[in-house]
């Protein structure tokens, strides 16, 4: 069980025997650094318990993830699985989303009512509250009514990063498990995996991420996004000779730059390959030819070079195949 989430092993034994057990508590507080697997794990949770396909009282496999329930739950359109966020909480009062930064009674009356109501598909009605320690006084008080009659069937997950603003009387009621930081090694192969990172790049960031792939992530877009626009540049605009020496001469006075420029755009091109298959082929060969190259020490700008008015040409060659 849980098998898709990353480290965590003594929260997942732990969940996995209470499921086992049928001995369930009715609110839990996931605590931790975002990034570190808390919501994740409420869907896995919920899927666990309502998964159609498996009786998890018998077996040690996870959720099939395939079932209508689980699809549903994984896509958060379940009617039975409610996650209350920022951004649920403004489509409910209908404001904009940047202003949400308290959780408000009218949210946490609505999941009062809903808790009040029954099943409409599966088992177990999930609720996830999500930053909990941005609940206000009022909303955490409403809430604690709740907890104090708990109906069956019923689980209440506060995901939030610390607890000295959830009242003690919230806490008392429920189990609180600390979701540690992830080991280095766990975040780089995950980094390399999901996002076809090198080994030493994923280790780079990794190092950096301070044991969350939320922090890894933004890492990495921040660097995909550069990549990102060198690529739609070159892809899209014509550019002229001038342009693509230029361009050339400013990325290859930083050799490492330019390998991470290059990765970058692999990644594009990889993403490329479900509307472009053949062009997308291409570029990915070129893109590592050229990578190859400047770690072998061939001078880079003379790299970049053709490297650039090769993308060019298949470029051309792509849009006028489309006419
Ligand atoms: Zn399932």
């Amino acid at each position: 069980m849980f098998e898709n989430i990353l480290g965590q092993q003594k929260i997942k034994k732990l969940l996995a025997g209470q499921i086992k057990s049928g001995k369930i508590p009715h609110a839990y507080i996931f605590m931790g650094q975002n990034g570190v697997g808390r919501k994740y794990t409420a869907f896995e949770f919920a899927k666990i318990l309502n998964c159609t396909t498996n009786d998890f009282a018998k077996t040690d496999t996870g959720a099939c993830g395939k079932c209508l329930n689980c699809e549903k739950i994984s896509k958060n359109l379940h009617p039975d699985f409610h996650l209350i966020d920022f951004a649920k909480q403004a489509e409910m009062l209908d404001e904009d989303f940047e202003k949400q930064k308290v959780l408000k009674i009218g949210t946490i009356r609505n999941v009062q009512k809903e808790v009040a109501t029954k099943a409409h598909e599966s088992k177990w009605k999930f609720f996830v509250i999500e930053p909990a320690e941005k609940m206000n006084a009022e909303a955490a008080n409403c809430l604690l009514k709740t907890l104090e009659e708990p109906p069956d069937n019923t689980i209440l997950i506060l995901v939030a990063r610390h607890k000295e603003t959830i009242p003690q009387t919230i806490v008392s009621r429920s189990q609180t498990l600390f979701f540690q930081p992830l080991q280095q090694d766990t975040i780089s192969s995950f980094l390399m995996l999901r996002h076809s990172l090198s080994a030493a790049k994923a280790q780079e960031i990794a190092a950096l991420s301070e044991g969350s792939i939320e922090e890894a992530e933004k890492l990495i877009s921040g660097e995909e996004s550069e990549g990102l626009s060198l690529w739609l540049k070159l892809k899209t605009k014509d550019m002229y000779i001038s342009d693509i020496l230029e361009l050339s001469r400013s990325m290859s006075r930083d050799r490492e730059k330019a390998v991470e420029y290059i990765d970058a755009m692999i990644a594009e091109a990889k993403k490329d390959f479900r509307f472009y298959p053949k062009s997308a082929a291409d570029s990915l060969d070129l893109l590592t030819k050229s990578r190859a190259l400047i770690l072998q020490n061939v001078n880079t700008q003379t790299v970049l070079d053709n490297l650039f008015f090769d993308l060019k040409e298949i470029k051309d060659n792509s849009s006028a195949l489309k006419i």
